[in-house]
C-alpha cells in the first residue's frame, strides 16, 4: 500500500479556512489571531537579520533564547531547567510533538490519547509504529472533565506514553489539583512517560492558575512539556516553540530533531531572546482574551447555542442541538456556505461516533470582527 496514513485527509483547520475564503465567510474556525505580534518583537526580527544573524543556529537552539526560556519557566512555574541540556527550541509545537513521539515510541507501543484530542497526535503515533489508545473525557453539563478512571483502565504493559493536552483544545479543560494527584498516582502505577502539550498555558481565565506539569518534580522528571511562542505572542505563522524535559529524554529528542529540522530559524530565535529579556506580556494575556471571550459570549448568549464560558484557550465550545439535529460536519458546512461564518466541528477531535452536537468558535479576533460575527449569529438565530 502506498499510503502510511490511509484514513488521513487535510486537517479540519485547513479545510474550514479554505471554505471560509471560498465563501467569503467570517473565519472563527482555525485558531490564529487576526492581529499582529508586538511591533517591538517584529522589529527585533529585522534587526537580527541586519545584524547578520542569518546562518544556522546551534541544533538545540540559540543559547540566548534557551537561557530566556529557562528564566521564564522559573518565573512562571518555580522550576529552573538547565538551559543547555533540558531545553530544545523547535519549529513550533507541532514539530516538537512529532519529534517527541518519533523519539520515544517504538513499534507496538501504546500511546494513550485523551479525547477530545488535537488532530496531530494520532497520525504521529501511527507513523512511529505505535498504537493510539483513545480515552474520552467525561462530558457533563456542557463541559469536558478528565476521566482518570478511564485512563487507568486503558493502561497495559505496552503503554509507553500518555499524551495530555491542557489547557485543552477544543474543550478548555485545565488540570485541577485533584487531577494532578490522580495523574501522579497513575504515573506511580505505570512506568509510562508523559508528553504534555501546554501551548495555551497563558490563556487561563476567571482568576484560575495554570498547573503546568513543570511545577511538579515528581511529574516533570518523566515528562516532555511542549510550548509554543505562536500562541503567547500572536505569531502562529513564525512557527517557533520548545520542549522542556530531563536531559536523558532531551538526548533522545535531539537525535531525531537534528535529522528532521536540524535547527530553527535564527533571526526569530534571536528576536524572541531579546524580547523575552524584558517582556512580561504573558501576564496580561488572561485579561486580554477573557475580555474577547466575554464580548463574543454577550452575543452568543442571545442565541439558542448553549455553552458555559470556556475556562481557557482562545476557543469556545457551544452545543447547537436546539437549533438543529444534524451532524456537526453538516452543520458547519451549511454555516460556512449559507450563513457566512466558518466554525470547527468537534467530531474530528474524537475517535468514532460522538453523542454530543458541538462546534468550536475561535475568539482570537479583533473586537470589531467578534461583534460583527456575534451580531450575525443573533440575526440568524435570536
Ligand atoms: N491549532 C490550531 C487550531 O486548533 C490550528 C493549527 C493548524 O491549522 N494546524 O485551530
Amino acid at each position: 500500500m502506498l499510503s502510511k496514513l490511509p484514513h488521513t485527509g487535510d486537517s479540519i483547520f485547513s479545510v474550514m479556512t479554505r471554505l471560509a475564503n471560498e465563501h467569503g465567510a467570517l473565519n472563527l474556525a482555525q485558531g490564529f489571531p487576526d492581529f499582529d505580534p508586538d511591533e517591538k518583537l517584529q522589529h527585533l526580527v529585522t534587526q537580527a537579520m541586519s545584524e547578520r544573524k542569518n546562518q544556522y543556529a546551534p541544533m538545540p537552539g540559540l543559547p540566548a533564547l534557551s537561557e530566556q526560556i529557562a528564566l521564564k519557566t522559573q518565573r512562571c512555574y518555580g522550576f529552573l531547567p538547565d538551559a543547555n541540556t533540558e531545553i530544545t527550541v523547535t519549529a513550533g509545537a507541532t514539530q516538537a510533538l512529532f519529534t517527541a513521539i518519533m523519539a520515544l515510541v517504538h513499534t507496538g507501543d501504546e500511546v494513550i490519547l485523551i479525547d477530545p484530542a488535537y488532530d496531530a497526535y494520532a497520525p504521529a503515533v501511527q507513523l512511529a509504529g505505535g498504537i493510539p489508545v483513545r480515552v474520552a473525557m467525561r462530558y457533563e453539563n456542557l463541559a469536558f472533565h478528565f476521566d482518570w478512571d478511564a485512563v487507568e483502565k486503558a493502561l497495559s504493559p505496552k503503554t509507553k506514553l500518555l499524551l495530555l493536552n491542557h489547557p485543552n483544545n477544543p474543550a478548555g479543560t485545565i488540570l485541577q489539583a485533584n487531577d494532578v494527584a490522580r495523574l501522579h498516582q497513575i504515573m506511580e502505577k505505570s512506568p509510562l512517560l508523559l508528553l504534555s502539550d501546554e501551548v495555551y498555558e497563558h490563556m487561563v481565565f476567571d482568576g484560575k492558575s495554570f498547573l503546568s506539569v513543570l511545577r511538579y518534580g515528581h511529574l516533570r522528571n518523566r515528562s516532555m512539556v511542549v510550548s509554543s511562542f505562536g500562541k503567547t505572542y500572536h505569531s502562529t505563522g513564525w512557527k517557533i516553540g520548545y520542549v522542556v524535559a530531563p536531559s536523558a529524554l532531551q538526548q533522545e529528542f535531539r537525535k531525531v530533531h537534528q535529522f528532521n529540522v536540524f535547527s530553527v530559524n535564527t533571526p526569530m530565535q534571536q528576536a524572541y531572546a531579546d524580547f523575552l529579556m524584558s517582556d512580561r506580556s504573558e501576564e496580561k494575556l488572561p485579561a486580554f482574551y477573557e475580555q474577547k471571550r466575554d464580548l463574543f459570549l454577550s452575543h452568543l448568549s442571545k442565541t439558542p447555542f448553549r455553552f458555559i464560558p470556556t475556562a481557557s484557550t482562545y476557543f469556545q465550545l457551544a452545543d447547537f442541538s436546539e437549533i438543529i439535529q444534524q451532524k456537526d460536519m453538516d452543520f458547519v458546512v451549511d454555516m460556512v456556505k449559507n450563513k457566512g461564518i466558518s466554525l470547527i466541528p468537534v467530531s474530528p477531535f474524537f475517535d468514532g461516533e460522538i453523542a454530543h452536537r458541538l462546534v468550536r468558535f475561535c475568539f482570537a479576533k479583533s473586537d470589531a470582527l467578534l461583534t460583527q460575527a456575534g451580531e450575525k449569529l443573533c440575526q440568524i438565530y435570536a
